[in-house]
């Protein structure tokens, strides 16, 4: 175990003896993560994040922990452009999203699926600007993502089907209402839902009232585009 300190949260970092040097970019990219969304959202809701290197086969989130693929500590040849780093960050991101303000993770699991995975693209934009298209390359664009964000988990059977909807659809509805309401309004209403939801279990009609309070842009085109239930 190894450990490091973002701001006074502490950041254990748990792996198999062989797998050290990977584990030390999980590490720095968790410590760098809980820095960029402490900004960018607010607080940290814990005092420590701990990062578990494991056999399953992809991250998985929990409130205060995560574990993160061994395959993903195997495959690291160095860098942040591969899965450790950019899970990693997604993982981080779900203490945010999913941690501190919970939803329904079967009839809206697109309201903490594509807030963290477009919380990846905030934290390449913010740390590594000149990899925000390699970003969008790798975990967007290479999936041809299709269909509608706001998909239940009864609604396939598909695992790539069920990422490519809630997932990365859902990063490209963030970033089209980003564009559409301007980084200030965007970024506000981020805060805002955060520090009005945290603690609770939101909800798509939070979203969206708190969303309104926050821009008075026309938005509606977007949600007719990538929304099935709205
Ligand atoms: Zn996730």
């Amino acid at each position: 175990m190894t450990s490091a300190d973002a701001n006074g949260v502490a950041i254990y970092s748990y792996c198999f003896p062989e797998d050290a040097a990977a584990a030390a970019m999980a590490l720095e990219m968790t410590r760098m993560a809980v820095n960029v969304y402490s900004t960018s959202f607010g607080p940290y809701v814990h005092n420590s994040l701990t990062v578990v290197e494991t056999d399953l086969n992809d991250g998985l989130e929990t409130d205060g922990l995560y574990f993160l693929a061994r395959s993903f500590y195997r495959a690291y040849a160095g860098g942040v452009q591969n899965n450790l780093a950019d899970i990693a960050v997604h993982e981080t991101a779900h203490q945010w999203w999913y941690g501190a303000v919970a939803n329904n993770q079967a009839t809206e699991p697109w309201l903490d699926e594509a807030l963290a995975t477009y919380s990846e693209h905030i934290f390449y934009e913010s740390n590594y600007p000149n990899l925000v298209n390699w970003w969008w390359n790798f975990r967007v664009n290479s999936k041809n993502p299709s269909g509608a964000v706001d998909l239940r988990v009864y609604d396939t059977a598909s695992f790539q089907g069920y990422v490519g909807a809630v997932y990365f659809q859902g990063a490209n509805f963030l970033d089209a209402l980003r564009l559409r309401i301007g980084d200030a309004s965007f970024f506000a209403f981020l805060r805002d839902y955060y520090a009005r939801e945290r603690g609770s279990i939101s909800s798509a009609a939070a979203f969206f009232a708190i969303l309104d309070q926050n821009t008075t842009v026309d938005y509606s085109d977007l949600v007719k585009t990538y929304f099935y239930y709205r």
